[in-house]
């Protein structure tokens, strides 16, 4: 399984808290523990300010489950690179959209809805499994102590989830989904909330185990890479009606 981690990466060149947290930006941090989950594949990380944005065609061909983190700077990224990823997901790449990435375009587009949530600075969370038999939630306790993490509140506009999976608790009283999936096309895709710049939550094991866990999920199963609708297709029987 080849895995590539999207980072928006302009965080990292302004608040020092992030590197410190997190050497050598938040991308590094989640390739190195995603590496038992692609043993012998490759893991390769890509950000904001590389050439096309580190998505090349060649890149996103060769990548089954694509990451993405983006906080200030979603509107920089190309309208053609979104339109290349989109299409990838279509044929059956796995996306898997972290924390502020719910306001990222790839995610607006294969949503449909504004993906606009409520949201305050630092509270405590605890999160809930609400799905124990999701492949996602493999070894998840059916709560945990989270921390710090910044709080994100309903009403979250985004599709009914196919699952939901994860839902949060902080202690401004405020209730969240999560960990949720969806399916487009060929593909799937899995929200999950944590991953605020300044706390900690990547380097939390338990969320380093969903994370994994999400990628061997997200990974394809099938692929399509032609999506042209045929004017005519023949039938599988004799029609009664033509006779
Ligand atoms: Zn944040």
């Amino acid at each position: 399984m080849n895995i590539t981690v999207w980072n928006e990466g302009r965080h990292e060149k302004s608040i020092p808290r992030v590197t410190q947290l997190y050497p050598g930006g938040l991308h590094a941090v989640i390739a190195s523990f995603l590496k038992p989950v692609a043993e012998g594949s490759l893991i390769r990380t890509a950000t904001l300010d590389e050439p096309e944005c580190g998505l090349t065609q060649d890149v996103l061909d060769s990548t089954d489950v694509l990451l993405w983190w983006g906080h200030m700077a979603h509107d920089e990224v190309p309208d053609e690179i979104v339109e290349r990823v989109y299409t990838r997901v279509m044929q059956g790449m796995g996306l898997i959209v972290l924390h502020s990435g719910h306001l990222s375009k790839i995610f607006c587009r294969l949503m449909g809805t504004t993906c606009r949530l409520r949201w305050r600075d630092d509270t405590y969370e605890r999160m809930f499994c609400v799905m124990p038999s999701h492949p996602i939630a493999q070894g998840v306790p059916e709560h945990f102590e989270l921390g710090v993490e910044e709080t994100y509140a309903e009403f979250f506009d985004i599709p009914q989830p196919d699952e939901l999976i994860f839902t949060s608790w902080f202690d401004s009283g405020e209730t969240f989904r999560s960990g949720c999936t969806w399916h487009r096309g060929y593909g799937k895709i899995f929200y999950f909330q944590p991953g605020h710049e300044t706390n900690p939550s990547f380097n939390h094991p338990t969320i380093q185990k969903i994370i994994q866990n999400a990628c061997r999920w997200a990974a394809p199963v099938n692929t399509r890479q032609d999506f042209s609708c045929p004017q005519m297709v023949p039938s599988l029987e004799e029609i009664r009606a033509s006779k």
